[in-house]
């Protein structure tokens, strides 16, 4: 152990100690088993606002401060340690002020002597104000408790509320892919309906201006349709225009659009193609059609007109033309592709 001071009697010794006992703020014990006396200096009766000497020196008055609750914390240190089972006592509980107030202290001590049968004779201690410290750390965990709590609420509200958020997009979405399918598709062929094929026509033409490039209408119609309907009834009629659209969505390209104008009339927009290549083109469908046997006994033919846009020109006299090259070619005498002559 450092030695601080080498006193040469024990009445020396005895004075710097006493005078060290009161200079020091926090309180400092010394308890005595064969006496039981326990000393406590001034500064341990200041540091709990009593006046000095008002207690008994023995080790009820120190029992008799603690508070309840941590009564039997305090005590299973304490016997721990003078009976050998803790190594250290040192512990933080609350000590009852002169005011009935509580004060958070840290007792530390030390056996400073034992007896011939291992008892302890005497230990020394120093009780030291933590008030400050514990008080600041509980606001701390509790203002930290809070803000975490705060934090996790606002936190759940928000992935409660993206939750169904989330939910609410997806059935919109489905709602409007329903919505667009029901409204831009044919029932009966499950291809492109009058309305969206103005859409994309209006959308093609724009194209077609902007970049100055050949956009050709196709218009086609099943020749003497009715009479098919007569003799073999609406039914098969309906086979047919599901059989005949299907033909013609395979053998015609992804950036063509093919659609139902209604009845046994059909259109296809040719983006990029002049009058003649969609002319070839129709020509090809009309044969694979004509050559398409439907059933072993039905096979039906397609009359077709051919009409390019004109840069500038407006949708209504396009179809006022394409109509009028269907007409002469069913005049004509059907299964023909017309186009007009320019
Ligand atoms: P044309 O060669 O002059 O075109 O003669 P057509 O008999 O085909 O005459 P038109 O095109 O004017 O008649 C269309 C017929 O198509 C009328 C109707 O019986 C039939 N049709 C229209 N829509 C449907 C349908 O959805 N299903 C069936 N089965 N028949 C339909
Ligand atoms: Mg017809």
């Amino acid at each position: 152990m450092h030695k601080t001071y080498q006193h040469s009697s024990a009445s020396a010794a005895d004075h710097t100690l006493n005078n060290i006992l009161n200079i020091i703020v926090e309180g400092v014990w010394d308890w005595n088993s064969k006496t039981r006396i326990v000393s406590r200096s001034p500064s341990w009766y200041h540091m709990l606002g009593y006046d000095f000497a008002v207690f008994r020196n023995d080790v009820f008055t120190w029992e008799n401060i603690i508070h309840p609750e941590d009564y039997p914390r305090v005590m299973h240190q304490f016997e721990g340690y003078i009976s050998g089972k803790i190594d250290a006592y040192d512990i933080e509980y609350r000590c009852k002020k002169s005011d009935d107030s509580y004060l958070w202290i840290a007792d530390r001590g030390t056996i400073v002597a034992r007896n011939a049968d291992g008892s302890v004779d005497r230990m020394i201690g120093a009780h030291h104000d933590i008030d400050q410290k514990i008080i600041a750390q509980t606001n701390l965990v509790e203002k930290n408790k809070l803000l975490q709590d705060s934090h996790l609420s606002l936190e759940k509200v928000i992935a409660q509320k993206t939750d169904e958020l989330a939910k609410k997009n997806q059935q919109l979405e489905r709602k409007i892919i329903e919505v667009e399918s029901v409204s831009n598709i044919d029932p009966l062929t499950e291809i492109a309906n009058r309305k969206l094929f103005e859409t994309v026509l209006n959308k093609e033409i724009i194209r077609a201006d902007r970049y100055h490039h050949p956009l050709t209408l196709v218009m086609f119609d099943l020749d003497k349709f009715k009479e098919i309907n007569d003799q073999y009834g609406h039914k098969v009629g309906d086979n047919i225009l599901c059989t005949i659209t299907k033909l013609v969505a395979e053998n015609i390209r992804d950036v063509d659009l093919f659609a139902r104008w209604g009845g046994d009339e059909f259109v296809i927009i040719f983006p990029e193609l002049c009058q003649k290549q969609a002319h070839q083109t129709s020509e090809k469908l009309r044969e694979m059609i004509s050559q398409h046997q439907i059933t072993r006994y039905i096979s039906v033919t397609c009359s077709f007109g051919v009409a390019q846009y004109n840069s500038g020109g407006s949708i209504d006299s396009l179809f006022q033309r394409v109509d009028k090259q269907l007409y002469i070619s069913k005049e004509r005498g059907r299964n023909q592709v017309y186009s007009e002559v320019i």
